[in-house]
């Protein structure tokens, strides 16, 4: 039977850092490696940034988290009812970024899918995003 987390954050920037920690809380009981522990970090703080500057464009909203642990296996979902991107293979691509300013190397999706196992995005212009990792 899977065990599981579930929250919802405030889609500021000062919530990156809680929503990135509180996962790697939950996963502890998997006895992780620390390398193990800074991959998913990494992978949560791309995908919360993701929501928090693009899919509500700093506008604020509520991002959901879910968390679900299965044997020694992880899925971590990240939620938001934000723009939506509109073509997801081309958003997934090393280097693509919408940013206008130059801020942004494009390179959040490549690191998720680097440090996690499987990286899914499913998005619909308008109503939001959802990105499922697992590892
Ligand atoms: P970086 O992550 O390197 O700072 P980035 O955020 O632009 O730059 P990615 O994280 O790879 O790069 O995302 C690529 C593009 O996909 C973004 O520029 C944005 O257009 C789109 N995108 C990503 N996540 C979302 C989201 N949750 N809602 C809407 N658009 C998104
Ligand atoms: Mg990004």
């Amino acid at each position: 039977k899977p065990e599981i987390l579930k929250m919802e954050v405030e889609a500021l920037s000062k919530n990156e850092e809680f929503a990135r920690v509180a996962v790697a809380v939950f996963l502890a009981r998997l006895n992780p490696t620390l390398e193990e522990v800074d991959d998913v970090k990494t992978a949560v703080s791309e995908a919360v940034t993701n929501a928090v500057i693009h899919g509500y464009q700093g506008k604020g909203g509520m991002i959901y988290l879910e968390v679900e642990v299965m044997d020694q296996e992880f899925t971590i979902t990240i939620r938001d009812i934000g723009i939506g991107i509109p073509d997801i293979k081309q958003a997934m691509e090393p280097l693509y970024t919408t940013d206008p300013d130059g801020e942004r190397t494009g390179m959040g999706f490549s690191f998720m899918e680097a440090f996690m196992d499987q990286v899914e995005v499913q998005s619909v212009p308008g109503e939001g995003t959802a990105v499922t990792m697992k590892k």
